[in-house]
Order: structure tokens, then C-alpha cells, then sequence
């Protein structure tokens, strides 16, 4: 099996779309990310997977906390400056919530402190415990098939 079809493959789940922040000596980081689920409810545990080579990385190594931030229909142009996707750096600006930065006006903001961290082949899977959040109304961002789409 090739690395195309596998990926075309977990293309066919459907998900939402999340920015993931996170800080260091005043340097705040952003990074786009699909692969985040709910893992426990008590305590309350998420899980996010973020690529080895990614830069994100050494950022939550070295704060041990980072912010999950799921991404309303609107916010499409934030998936892509923090995937990259738009080659011209952006102004963005960022929210305080539990002394983390987060994404303004997004459906919802996870404050988390890192409870568990397991390397998985070519990425890292960090678990973080949720210290707090913040839920606003509004549809998803979705991502399917390589591609965003509305949900309504
Ligand atoms: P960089 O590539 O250096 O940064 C990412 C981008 O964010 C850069 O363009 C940078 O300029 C910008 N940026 C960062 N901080 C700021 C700031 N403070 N202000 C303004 N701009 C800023 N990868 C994974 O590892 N796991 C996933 O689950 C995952 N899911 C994805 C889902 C989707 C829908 C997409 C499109 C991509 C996904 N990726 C995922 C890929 C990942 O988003 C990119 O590889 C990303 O570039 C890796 O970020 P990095 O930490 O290496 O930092
Ligand atoms: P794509 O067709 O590459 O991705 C479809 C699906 O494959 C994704 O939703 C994800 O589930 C999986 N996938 C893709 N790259 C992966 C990787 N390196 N490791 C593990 N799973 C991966 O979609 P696209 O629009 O071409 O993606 C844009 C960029 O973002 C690509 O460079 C892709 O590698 C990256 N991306 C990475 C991840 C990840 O690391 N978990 C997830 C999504 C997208």
C-alpha cells in the first residue's frame, strides 16, 4: 500500500478542522490539525497528533500546554495560514483564555495542560487534559476528502 492510498483513504473521514496554539517565551504558534478526538471523560482528556518534523512540536515539549481551537465555516482563511497553505505571512490576532493564546471567535476553545505524550511512527501523540472552555454557537469548518467544506 502506497503513502497516496492510505491517505486518500483516511480522506473519506470526514472531520472538522482545528487550529492547535501554543506558546514560548512570547512566541505564539499556530498549527492546523484534523487528527484530534475526545478521549475521557473523567478526567477530561483529548488527543491531538502532530507530525515529527512539525515545528509545533518542540513548541509543546518545552510549555507543556498548548490550546485546541475548532474552526466555525467562516474561519477557512485561519486553516490555511496555519497550515501553510497561504505562502504570505498574516497578522493574527489571538484571545487569552487560562493564560493561553487561542484563536478569536472560534466555535470552541479547549485550554489544555499536557497529561500524557506517546510517539506513534512518524508523529507524536500528545493527550491533554482540559483545564477549561469556551463554546460560541455556529457551524464547523469541515475537511473531507482533501478539501473544506461547509457543513450547512
Ligand atoms: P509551520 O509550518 O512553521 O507553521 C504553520 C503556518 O502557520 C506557517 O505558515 C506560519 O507562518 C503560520 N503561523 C504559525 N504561527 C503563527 C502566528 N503566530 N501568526 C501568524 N501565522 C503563524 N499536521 C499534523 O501534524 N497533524 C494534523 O492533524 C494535521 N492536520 C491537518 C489538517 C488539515 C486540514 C491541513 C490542511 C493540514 C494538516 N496538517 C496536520 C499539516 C500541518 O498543518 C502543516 O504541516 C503545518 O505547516 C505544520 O506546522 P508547523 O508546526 O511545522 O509550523
Ligand atoms: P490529504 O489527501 O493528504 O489527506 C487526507 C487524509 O490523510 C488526512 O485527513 C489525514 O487523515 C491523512 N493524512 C494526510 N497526511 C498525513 C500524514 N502525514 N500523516 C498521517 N495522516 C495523514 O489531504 P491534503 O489536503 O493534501 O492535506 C494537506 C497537507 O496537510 C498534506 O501535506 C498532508 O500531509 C497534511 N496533513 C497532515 C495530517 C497529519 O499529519 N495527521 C492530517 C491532514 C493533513
Amino acid at each position: 500500500m502506497d503513502d497516496r492510498m492510505f491517505r486518500t483513504a483516511m480522506g473519506k473521514f470526514a472531520t472538522g478542522v482545528t487550529v492547535i496554539v501554543s506558546e514560548v517565551d512570547g512566541e505564539v504558534h499556530g498549527m492546523t490539525a484534523n487528527a484530534f478526538m475526545s478521549v475521557s471523560l473523567d478526567p477530561k482528556l483529548v488527543l491531538i497528533s502532530v507530525g515529527s518534523n512539525a515545528k509545533m512540536n518542540k513548541i509543546i515539549q518545552e510549555s507543556q500546554k498548548f490550546s485546541v481551537n475548532i474552526l466555525s465555516g467562516s474561519q477557512k482563511e485561519m486553516s490555511m495560514i496555519f497550515a501553510g497553505q497561504i505562502k504570505e505571512e498574516r497578522k493574527v490576532n489571538f484571545d487569552t483564555f487560562e493564560g493561553l493564546p487561542v484563536i478569536e471567535n472560534s466555535l470552541v476553545s479547549l485550554a489544555c495542560n499536557v497529561y500524557d505524550t506517546h510517539e506513534a511512527g512518524d508523529h507524536t501523540l500528545y493527550i491533554g487534559e482540559v483545564i477549561n472552555l469556551n463554546v460560541q454557537d455556529g457551524e464547523p469548518l469541515a475537511f473531507y476528502e482533501g478539501k473544506y467544506k461547509q457543513v450547512m
